[in-house]
Order: structure tokens, then C-alpha cells, then sequence
């Protein structure tokens, strides 16, 4: 995943994952030269929670030494989530929330000239993201949800998940362990997502059969090669209106932009 003369953009929201990651890559940083961190910290914009969340990756990083960035979603697309999800129930909160905030990663990553973005999702993001596709039946997805994620074209910074096979619970110790001061409180959107669901279901699952959310991690290691075989490749091209790369001729941003301006 990693090189030694990477310049990684740490995504940082304030949670145990992130603080987690960042603290680990930051020891490692040390013993690597050439290396560098950048943390990347997204303001979504969402009232009584972000803020919060904030101010603790900013400690956190001040304490680490390592160069931070904040980037709002008021800033680049001129609105917050709140007032997104306020003019457009068409999808939930989070639908809109991860396609923004990944788009606002890639581009403080790209400012800070970093060449890689590494991700703190855990073993039990990654088995709910599984699920998730499932479930909406996104076949594509499926098969892109992956610890590693190249783009052959190097139209997008590749992503890493260094956490992808650590048990959320393995995290949420260490973090306790090492004392890292993280936000508790859930997001007030959380409730609202399937992931939520999901999430609870295979907790009970895996109470009373360990080891399930590493057989679905397996077996998704194991089909997402064939899976990928079996999809015709999707061309890039240039977004008519951003300029950001999309298989479409409107990227999925500009698209939801609109949706939410014109209600
Ligand atoms: Fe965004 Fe949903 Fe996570 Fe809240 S729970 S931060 S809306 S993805």
C-alpha cells in the first residue's frame, strides 16, 4: 500500500479510525525519510457535530506535528450537507455526503501534491460496504470497493485503506489504549442510512458466529478478480461541467448540486 517516498493525504475526520491511522502512519513516517504526511480533515457542514470533530484532529495533528488541511464543503461547492439535505430528500444524507466528501479529498490531496490518499476504514466498514452494494444491487461498486484503488489512467489519486483488515473494535481499543481524544458523539444523519442497518445486523451475526466479517472479506477478496473480468472497462472522460474525470458527461457532483439548488 504504502512507499517510502509516498506523500500521503491522511483523511482525518476526528473519529477513533482516522486519529487511529494518522497516529500509526506518523510512526512510520519517522522511520521514512522521504516520506510525508499531509492530514486532510472535511467540514461537511453538519450543525452540532463537525465542529467538534474539527477541533480534535486539529490538536491531534499540532501534537503530531503534522501538517493539516480543512477543507468545507461551503467553501468548494458553496453550500453545507445541511443545506443540501434541507432542499433535496431525493437520497439520504449520507449518499450525498460520501460522493461531496470524497470529491473534497481528492481535491485538498491534489493541492497539498500528495500522490497517494490513504483511508482509515476499518474490517467492518469494508464487510458493510460489501453488504451496502448488495443490497442496491450496484454490481460496479461491488467489484470497486477494494484495500488498494488504482485508477490505470492516474486521473484519480490512488487510495489506500491500511485498516481495511482491522476489526472496528481492534481500532476502538487501541485508540482507547494509546489515549487519543476522538469525538463519541455519532453523526445526527447516522440513523437515517442503511449502513446503519446493516452495521447492527452483522454485529449480531458475528456475536454468535465469529469470524463472519472476515469470510465476507475473503470471499469479496476472492470473486472481486472474476467480478471485474467479467465488466466491460468504463471510459474517463472530462465532465462538462467541472472538468472533474466521470464516466458519464456529468459527473455524480455537478448532478447532485443541481438536484439540491433546484428545490
Ligand atoms: Fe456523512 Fe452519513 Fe457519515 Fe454523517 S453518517 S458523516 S452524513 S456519511
Amino acid at each position: 500500500m504504502l512507499r517510502f517516498d509516498d506523500h500521503i493525504a491522511v483523511a482525518v475526520s476526528g473519529g477513533k479510525d482516522s486519529l487511529t491511522l494518522l497516529r500509526v502512519l506518523r510512526k512510520l513516517e519517522k522511520r521514512f525519510p522521504r516520506a510525508t504526511l499531509t492530514a486532510v480533515t472535511v467540514d461537511e457542514g453538519i450543525r452540532g457535530y463537525r465542529a467538534e470533530a474539527v477541533k480534535l484532529a486539529k490538536k491531534s495533528c499540532k501534537e503530531l506535528g503534522v501538517d493539516h488541511v480543512v477543507v468545507s464543503f461551503r467553501e468548494l461547492f458553496g453550500k453545507t450537507l445541511d443545506q443540501i439535505v434541507s432542499s433535496k430528500k431525493e437520497l439520504s444524507p449520507c449518499s450525498y455526503c460520501g460522493v461531496l466528501r470524497r470529491r473534497a479529498i481528492q481535491m485538498a490531496a491534489r493541492e497539498a501534491k500528495a500522490n497517494k490518499i490513504a483511508t482509515a476504514h476499518n474490517l467492518d466498514d469494508e464487510v458493510q460496504t460489501i453488504l451496502l452494494n448488495i443490497f442496491h444491487g450496484d454490481a460496479k461498486r461491488i467489484a470497486r470497493v477494494e484495500p488498494v484503488l488504482v485508477d490505470p489512467a492516474g486521473r484519480f489519486l490512488q487510495r489506500v485503506k491500511p485498516l481495511c483488515e482491522i476489526p472496528e473494535k481492534e481500532v476502538a481499543l487501541y485508540a482507547y489504549v494509546s489515549g487519543i481524544e476522538f469525538q463519541t458523539c455519532p453523526c445526527p444523519y447516522l440513523e437515517t442510512a442503511l449502513r446503519n442497518d446493516i452495521r447492527e445486523m452483522l454485529n449480531r451475526i458475528e456475536e454468535r458466529h465469529p469470524g463472519t466479517k472476515f469470510t465476507i472479506f475473503r470471499s469479496m477478496e476472492r470473486l472481486r478478480d472474476s467480478l471485474k473480468a467479467s465488466m466491460a472497462r468504463t471510459e474517463l472522460r472530462n465532465c462538462l461541467r467541472c472538468g472533474e474525470p466521470t464516466t458519464g458527461s456529468v459527473c455524480e457532483v455537478c448532478k447532485m448540486l443541481d438536484r439540491a439548488v433546484v428545490a
